[in-house]
């Protein structure tokens, strides 16, 4: 049968030659760029979190259901900049301290508008060789600036989730191949159990990627001191239950307090029982490029793999974390893969660094900050906001009612509300909604040690020190408003 026999007699062969309309990019792309330059404008003044409703913002995008007519591009981007003004927190402002999430620096954008409009397939270097040497030398530089051993390689996944997955990977092959086990043919079926111990206060994407590697989550917990670093004694006598070499995931920068896990004697006891050592580094990984901070990293370069996030402290926009490990074979053999399709090259073809297969080529923007900034650039964007935290712990625990929970390492501060004849949890999730209603800046909840917490996390590049100072009275003014029973105001908008 020819080609043309397999055609159906009444398939469409005169619409093949008409445009597809909308291929203009001048009009399209002027407008997408004011929108985008009104709402990085406002971004500083806006109430922090906005006052729309889901009920409003369904209603402007749905417009009577699928449409059956398409309309003008011009007028989709007008509802969508609409949408996104009305219903979009000012996380890329600098009074956002909720969560951990940075903003995103004017290069870090643009970049992000190159990829974009170079639409790159950023896994084989012959889908584009230039995305794969802007990757290339990105991770060099990243391993540089953050001293970890020269060998070591790095993939670009969309954030420490992933970057842990492929960490993990590495280190369940490594683990297993040591042992005569092949982990990628044979699964885990009838394989020596890995013991996998971690910090009781770890983040809950560590379990994620456990059980997405077929590990489980039934891990050997190790308690924390106050401030939720790993207990050392602790962990030595839990090593010695057993003579398995295990994985051990530590932490730079606990969720809550900050903390950072004593590296140096983590990766000594785990390499003495022929271990591995995994650092989640995604808010404190970066102090590593601090001369004021690095030392509390101290051992940090010992360890076997480490994952940050690009898209929280280095601001860049959304989304880019990355995965470092150690062995780069473990690394590759975990994660890699050949089709007779794939061509595959004597370059960096990116596929072999991370899960994915297609993928947007996001360590540009990465590239772009580490150029623009250099490293004493990224250093005074981390060394400025472990000031501010420190400058907001000193003014809030300066009033009356207001205690600092942790000791403040990084940019992570706890804040825990009391007043007599008050139930201290009730009051400090009530001064939270408060602040979050009153829109000067935005901050979210947590629990510690059991109590109720605020919680205030500073990563963006844009926080200045009177950013600090009128969060700090917005927070001490809602907490005067509470204790005095006032009424609450309703949110700004
Ligand atoms: C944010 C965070 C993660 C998860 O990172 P994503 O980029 O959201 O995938 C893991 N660990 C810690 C300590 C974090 O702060």
């Amino acid at each position: 049968m020819s080609y043309d026999d397999r055609m159906s007699p009444d398939s469409p062969t005169d619409s093949s030659n008409s445009p597809v309309d909308g291929l203009e990019f001048d009009d399209v792309l002027q407008r997408a760029y004011r929108h985008v330059l009104s709402w990085r404008r406002s971004v500083a003044d806006r109430p922090v979190f906005p006052a729309v409703t889901s009920d409003e913002l369904r209603d402007l995008l749905t417009d009577g259901g699928p449409p059956e007519a398409g309309s003008d591009a011009i007028s989709t981007l007008d509802v969508l900049a609409r949408a996104g003004e009305l219903g979009s927190t000012a996380s890329a402002g600098p009074r956002y301290f909720g969560y951990v999430i940075g903003s995103s620096l004017p290069v870090a954008v643009g970049a992000d508008w190159l990829v974009t409009a170079w639409d790159q397939n950023a896994t084989l270097y012959s889908c584009g060789p230039a995305v794969s040497v802007i990757e290339e030398v990105c991770a060099d530089w990243l391993v540089k600036m953050l001293g970890l051993p020269p060998h070591t390689s790095a993939g670009f996944t969309t954030g420490t989730q992933m970057a842990a997955f492929t960490c993990l990977a590495a280190a369940r092959h490594h683990l297993l191949a040591q042992q005569g086990w092949d982990a990628e043919t044979d699964g885990l079926w009838g394989a020596p159990r890995i013991p996998v111990t971690v910090g009781e206060q770890r983040h809950a994407s560590i379990d994620r990627a456990l059980r997405y590697l077929g590990m489980g989550t039934r891990v050997h917990e190790v308690g924390c001191d106050a401030n939720g670093a790993i207990d050392l004694s602790a962990l030595r006598a839990e090593l010695d239950r057993t003579d398995r070499p295990p994985i051990v995931c530590v932490q730079a920068g606990n969720i809550n307090t900050g903390a950072v896990d004593p590296l140096r004697e983590v990766c000594e006891l785990v390499h003495d029982r022929g271990g591995w050592v995994h650092v989640d580094g995604a808010i404190g990984l970066w102090a590593l490029v601090s001369d004021k901070h690095r030392r509390l990293l101290d051992g940090a370069h010992l360890a076997d793999s480490w994952t940050t996030d690009a898209h929280k402290w280095l601001n860049v926009p959304f989304d880019c974390g990355i995965a470092f490990v150690a062995h780069p074979d473990a690394h590759r053999a975990a994660v890699g893969v050949t089709a007779a399709y794939l061509e595959a090259s004597d370059h960096r073809d990116q596929i072999n660094t991370i899960p994915d297969w297609s993928r947007r080529a996001r360590s540009v923007p990465v590239y772009a900050v580490l150029r623009t900034l250099g490293r004493a650039g990224v250093a005074g964007l981390i060394d400025r906001n472990i000031e501010h935290a420190h400058h907001i712990a000193t003014r809030l625990s300066a009033e009356p009612g207001i205690e600092i929970v942790n000791k403040v390492v990084l940019n992570q501060v706890l804040v825990r509300f009391t007043a007599p004849g008050r139930d201290d949890d009730e009051l400090t999730r009530e001064i939270i909604g408060r602040v979050q209603d009153d829109g000067t800046c935005w901050l979210s909840g947590s629990v510690f040690d059991n109590r109720a917490v605020m919680r205030i996390s500073i990563c963006s590049a844009y926080t200045t020190t009177e950013d600090i100072q009128r969060s700090a009275e917005a927070i001490i003014g809602c907490s005067r408003d509470a204790t005095a029973g006032r009424a609450r105001t309703p949110r700004t908008g």
